[in-house]
């Protein structure tokens, strides 16, 4: 496994962030974003374009990338539920829009007002906008695993969601277990039969640990194939639009268990311990991650 690299995003900006009662203003989410490129972290969600009215906490996302580092290599990614939020994102400059559509037409009515049709409708109508700015857009399936509202979530859905990204020309598609209800065997089933109909397209898996599952589904992912998965460092985060959602994986605990299995992250595991460490202090309340309580194993060199 020695020569199998795992890109790890670090979604603690954005989804960690929005469901924090901390509120990190600006100044502190830019220091944040320096110690997880001090850390190792190339690639990053810092912002969400939607009503700040309903995510406060997201509400300085434009005003945040006109300050984020540029010359550090690091690709900064804006979330976007519908035209508008794909709009200001695009104006913003992000590297990359991650579009979300939700699997379940209930949870999609609730989060951005759209059944999954809709919002693809959506997409397919901005595309071109997305490749005239030059910038690769993600879509990130939503609550692929189970809804909050809905329960069981066909398998035929997904899949037939992500035929439908493949062919409006998503630079890659996201599978968020947005709840936290997977288990590892159907993390393999899910992605595989997503597999079938995505060809070259690199597929990115999101996990919640709501359950306790969430490292076991990350697990689950890189066995079936995939090579890019989403983390929080610290494991903070929710979702405000579902009820019960806790924090994503966390970052350090993730890179843990590939760098101890012999994958490359590219993360410096001390300096993230030590910057889930100053997250605690910046939040005001202890973050639910281990290894950062834990220490690493074998110790390193002194
Ligand atoms: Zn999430």
């Amino acid at each position: 496994m020695r020569d199998i690299n795992i890109e790890i995003v670090e979604v603690g900006l954005r989804d960690g962030l929005q469901n924090d009662p901390a509120m990190l203003d600006t100044d502190g989410k830019l220091d944040f974003i320096d110690r997880l490129i001090a850390s190792g972290v190339r690639r990053m969600e810092v912002a969400s374009f939607v009503n700040p009215k309903r995510v406060p906490q997201m509400a300085d996302s434009s005003d945040l990338m006109t300050r984020v580092p540029r010359d550090k290599g690091v690709t900064y990614i804006g979330l976007a539920l519908n035209d508008k939020g794909m709009e200001r994102a695009l104006a913003a400059k992000c590297d990359e829009v991650n579009f979300v559509v939700v699997a379940s037409d209930t949870f999609g009515l609730r989060n951005q007002n759209a059944t999954p049709e809709q919002s693809l409708e959506v997409f397919a109508n901005l595309a071109g906008a997305a490749q005239q700015a030059d910038t690769p857009c993600s879509i990130v399936i939503g609550a692929v695993w189970g809804c909050p509202f809905e329960g069981e979530v066909p398998v035929d859905k997904v899949v037939r969601i992500a035929a439908r990204a493949a062919e409006l020309g998503a630079s890659e598609i996201g599978l968020a277990d947005s709840i936290g209800v997977a288990d590892p065997w159907e993390v393999k089933r899910r992605v595989e039969a997503v597999q079938k109909v995505t060809g070259d397209i690199p597929l990115r898996c999101h996990f919640h640990n709501t359950r306790n599952t969430g490292i076991a589904n990350a697990s689950a992912a890189i066995d079936a194939g995939v090579r890019i998965l989403d983390a929080s460092c610290g494991g903070i985060g929710g979702c405000p639009f579902a009820p019960g959602a806790t924090g994503n994986i966390a970052t350090e605990d993730l890179a843990y268990m590939l760098e101890r299995a012999g994958f490359q992250t590219g993360i410096d595991l001390p300096r993230l311990i030590e910057t889930a460490n100053w997250l605690e202090t910046a939040l005001d309340h202890s973050v639910p991650a281990m290894v950062s309580k834990a220490g690493l194993f074998p110790k390193a060199a002194a």
